[in-house]
């Protein structure tokens, strides 16, 4: 008999994880509570035009998530490379070069407009101080720490590392973990040349990976059910049971691929679990907003996405330069801050009005959709202690963004995630 496996959870880490045992001799079956597969990066609708719940940015070093997308047919053309581009209209342009590791850095940095000499030199010096250190910092200590002693100057911090680090681990510089930090910058900036390079999906999120992970799981005869919240978990006669649509499915292995909050009610029947219980309400989380402002057909930015310092905005995406409709533009602020004080009204407004200062007075937008994910991502501080894979119930895993690892709350995070619980499910069958 084969073994039969379940996943409570069709987002990256769940799809992920779900893909990886599906190769190996065991079946599979994925709950998903809601009715579109992704969970957290996922395809949202809205007058008849298909949006992301939240901007994604993907770079090269997503190396497991990129192997996924190819293991389940996903056409190389659905993401669009680019040169790692850093551009603050008026203030800062930054663009790698064509060229090897470590020149592509070196030579974009000489050329960067905006930067002095002092900024150069400082970047570098970021670079080598991790290098030197093999990108292990020992105690682990804020981003605001590391930058300050690797002497970095107060235009490239603002420029440069925070905004990197808000975009990387959805975490305030000082109150960010330096060691994840620097593992995601060993893996981009520090690694070959096109690791840094930024991936642009074509597609919506859903499109991108969770639905045609899905359409191939079927196709090799396992099962994605949506629509189908999982409501407990109990063992009986060495099998696991779950109380889903269909009610109470028996399974051998159960891996919880949910986010952090969700796992809470599912793992509560289970007294052994009491530690793993603690360390998934110590964390904390940083939310992201996303406010799509439908423009005239002819609003265009110089780059799909370019940096904004000063006001409210931190990013703003060119939808169009991404395969969505043209004069769609999407204003992105991550994690706490001022903003969360407006309401939804007025920070449109002030949003519209930044909008205007860099561009010109537009016509207002069509319409405008705010998507506030407040639970978008843990925070990740300084030494944090994440849940292993591996939970004290025997044949019950956990998958996730928030699970241990090298990486921030991150898509890649996610899938790393799915594919190392899957290995570790595999080797105890
Ligand atoms: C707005 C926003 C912007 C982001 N930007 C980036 C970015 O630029 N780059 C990047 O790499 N990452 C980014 N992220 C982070 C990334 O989206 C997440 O790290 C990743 O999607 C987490 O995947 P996951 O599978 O671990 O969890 P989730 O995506 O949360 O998936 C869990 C799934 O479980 C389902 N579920 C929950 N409970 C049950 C239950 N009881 N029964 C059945 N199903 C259940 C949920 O519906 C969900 O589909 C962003 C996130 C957000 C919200």
């Amino acid at each position: 008999m084969k073994p039969e496996i379940a996943i409570i959870g069709g987002g990256y880490a769940g799809l992920a994880c779900a893909v990886t045992l599906a190769r190996a001799d065991v079946r599979v079956t994925v709950f998903e509570s809601s009715r579109v597969l992704g969970g957290r990066a996922r395809v949202v609708e809205k007058d008849g035009s298909r949006i992301d719940n939240g901007q994604h940015i993907m770079i090269g070093a997503y190396s497991q998530t990129l192997q996924l997308m190819r293991q389940v047919g996903v056409s190389p053309k659905w993401l669009e490379t680019r040169p790692l581009t850093m551009h603050y209209p008026g203030r800062m342009h930054l663009k790698a070069a064509n060229l090897p590791s470590p020149l592509h850095l070196a030579v974009g940095l000489l050329r960067a407009s905006g930067l002095d000499w002092k900024d150069r030199f400082a970047a570098a010096r970021l670079i080598r101080y991790l290098k030197k250190r093999k990108w292990q910092l020992g105690a682990d200590k804020p981003v605001t720490n590391l930058l300050l002693d690797a002497g970095q100057t107060l235009r490239l911090r603002e420029l440069l590392w925070e905004p990197l680090c808000i975009a990387a681990l959805n975490t305030p510089p000082r109150r960010a973990s330096a060691q994840i930090f620097a593992n995601v910058l060993r893996d981009s900036l520090g690694a070959g040349a096109s690791a840094s390079e930024l991936l642009l999906p074509r597609v919506d999120l859903s499109e991108l990976f969770p639905v045609p992970a899905a359409r191939w799981l079927a196709m090799h005869g396992h099962r994605v059910s949506t629509l189908d919240q999982i409501k407990g978990i109990r063992i009986e006669d060495g099998v696991f049971w779950l109380d889903g649509g269909p009610k109470w499915a028996g399974f051998h292995h159960v891996v919880i691929a949910t986010a952090p909050y969700h796992a809470l009610p599912l793992i509560e029947p289970f007294p052994e679990l009491a530690r793993l219980r603690q360390q998934i309400e110590a964390l904390e989380y940083e939310p992201i907003l996303t406010t799509y402002l439908a423009y005239d057909e002819s609003v265009r930015l110089p780059e799909p996405m370019i940096g904004m310092s000063g006001g409210h905005i931190q990013w703003l995406f060119d939808r169009a330069q991404f395969g969505g409709p043209p004069g769609l533009l999407a204003a992105v602020i991550s994690a706490h801050g001022p903003h969360e004080a407006l309401d939804k009204a007025e920070l449109e407004v002030l949003i519209q009005e930044e909008i205007h200062t860099l561009l010109g007075r537009l016509p207002p937008p069509q319409w405008i959709k705010t998507i506030v994910e407040k639970r978008a991502t843990f925070a990740c501080k300084p030494g944090l202690d994440r849940p292993s894979h591996r939970t004290a119930v025997p044949g019950l895993w956990l998958a996730g963004d928030y699970v241990a690892g090298d990486y921030p709350a991150t898509l890649e995070g996610a899938t790393r995630s799915g594919v190392r619980t899957a290995l570790a499910v595999l080797a105890s069958l």
